[in-house]
């Protein structure tokens, strides 16, 4: 079979989070099925010197596609980025909608004219698979690709060669769905009639993702926890309704990680490497990390609680600006990496400055520093008010940094509590969106990382979880196959 992925993200060309590493990692593992795998990306500006240099200059696969928009066209250069692990990249060029310093807007925000660039992205991708290849799936991801879905049963419905193709999408975060004025109809050619409560619109707004939901073959999301959640008022953002109509259609599968990047044996931003059978690399990791952060004379029985994050509304911080006072006082020191919303980062900000000896922060993006947490804390908090999936407790697992998160998501799919008795368990969780609940559970890791022989065990029993893509990529093929059974 053949699949084609169309997406905004993919590790390593362009990231803003967890998208990209599954983009970056889903494709070759589907090509290691024996599929034909191509990758469709906006060739954003960050991604020119990554391809530019290696081929010389840009080598176009198709010199341009058109797409018609209401008073003009745009013409779109198809670059071909080569094959990687057997997958066939290509980007598509538009000077004047992706040659810009961010992915989506400035500062965490939106450029006014985003329904145009993934509009103009989504029908540019179907025009230059006519010319390199229809495949069997077409394979989107979130809001950015979700109007290609509803490009091929409307405008190309009658298409003789794309009126075939499936489609997958993919929800990797409901509450991001690309809203835009209802014009955005008449913008990029769609008839009104799609402008309809069981179609695209949404209170008024013409929303992508809807449409993306309401006119794939089949639906799937990134853990079995949040596909059920997804289908509720407190986490389906007004998608509820369409989710649950489309239940029988809408499957969880679990993200896997790409152990290659991150497993500890072979990490090479660690100062030390470790693994199951031999924890001594952790301690130098430990001291490695602390001395990044600049945290002097930490004492052993400290535990080094790590957090990598965005610091977004969802990610939960404002239930630790709650009780930062309070783990100030606990036998902990806390490091910090992350960027977003301002007030996150005040927050963060302040928080350190009131304590200098215990919490520690570093606001910006650093997937070096990202790695050196995952390895050098004790315990990793997430404390997100609603997690799609989640990576990084995954990450943690592996590196023996004992998760604590709120039991959400695909958090609540990959931690199991720990039960000191029997032995059993990977980390820690909290249930209520709540200060104190946070704060209980918080204690009881600290009070169970006293004992270093049981604390052991834990870590071990992480460590030896497996999350790799080999089971993911084989459901994804079900659900492909599925979804072309269904359009053959
Ligand atoms: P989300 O997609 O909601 O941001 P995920 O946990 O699925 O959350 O993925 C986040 C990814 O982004 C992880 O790989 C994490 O290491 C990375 N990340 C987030 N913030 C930073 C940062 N400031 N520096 C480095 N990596 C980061």
């Amino acid at each position: 079979m053949h699949i084609v992925f169309a997406a905004s993200e993919c590790v390593p060309f362009a990231k803003t989070g967890g998208l990209a590493d599954v983009v970056g990692a889903l494709p070759a593992e589907i090509a290691k099925l024996g599929h034909q795998v191509t990758v469709y990306l906006p060739l954003y500006a960050r991604i020119r010197p990554r391809i530019e240099p290696k081929i010389g200059q840009l080598a176009y696969a198709v010199r341009s596609v058109t797409v018609p928009f209401r008073h003009y066209s745009r013409f779109a250069g198809i670059v071909d980025g080569g094959k990687q692990n057997g997958v066939q990249f290509y980007f598509v060029e538009s000077q004047e909608l992706f040659d810009r310093p961010e992915l989506y807007g400035p500062n965490g925000g939106d450029y006014p004219d985003n329904a145009e660039r993934f509009g103009f992205f989504c029908r540019a991708v179907l025009e230059a698979a006519k010319q390199l290849g229809v495949p069997e799936v077409f394979h989107v991801h979130d809001w950015q690709t979700g109007l290609i879905p509803v490009y091929l049963r409307t405008t190309y419905a009658a298409d003789p060669v794309l009126r075939h193709a499936a489609t997958v999408l993919t929800i990797h975060n409901a509450a991001y769905q690309g809203l835009f004025p209802p014009a955005t109809t008449e913008q990029l050619l769609f008839p009104w009639d799609l402008f309809t409560m069981d179609k695209v619109e949404q209170y008024d707004r013409f929303n992508f993702l809807k449409g993306g939901v309401v006119f794939a073959d089949q639906l799937t999301t990134v853990s079995h926890r949040y596909a059920e959640e997804i289908q509720t008022p407190e986490f389906g953002w007004h998608l509820e309704g369409v989710l649950r109509g489309r239940a029988a259609d809408l499957r969880g599968i679990l993200n896997g990680v790409d152990y290659g990047h991150w497993d500890p044996a072979t990490d090479g931003n660690l100062a030390a490497h470790y693994s199951a059978d031999d924890l001594e690399g952790k301690r130098a990791c430990r001291a490695d990390l602390l001395h990044a952060f600049g945290l002097n004379a930490v004492p052993d029985s400290a535990a080094v609680v790590g957090i990598v994050s965005r610091f977004a509304t969802q990610k939960g911080f404002d239930i630790v600006a709650a009780i930062g006072e309070e783990m100030a006082k606990q036998d902990l020191v806390v490091v910090a990496l992350g960027t977003g919303e301002p007030a996150l980062e005040r927050f963060f900000r302040g928080w350190a400055e009131r304590h200098p000896q215990k919490i520690a922060v570093q606001i910006r993006y650093d997937e070096a520093l990202a790695h050196k947490i995952e390895a050098g804390a004790d315990l990793f908090l997430m404390p997100s008010r609603y997690e799609p999936c989640g990576l990084n407790q995954i990450y943690s697992l592996k590196y023996g940094t004992v998760p604590l998160v709120r039991a959400t998501g695909g958090l609540d799919d990959t931690i199991e509590e720990w039960d000191a008795k029997k032995g059993t368990g990977t980390g820690f969780k909290f249930y209520g969106y709540d200060p104190r609940d946070l704060l209980e559970e918080l204690d009881r890791a600290l009070a169970a990382f006293q004992h270093k022989k049981s604390w052991t065990r834990l870590m071990r029993n992480g460590m030896a979880r497996e999350y790799g893509w080999d089971k993911p990529a084989r459901e994804y093929a079900e659900v492909y196959a599925e979804a072309a059974r269904r359009r053959g």
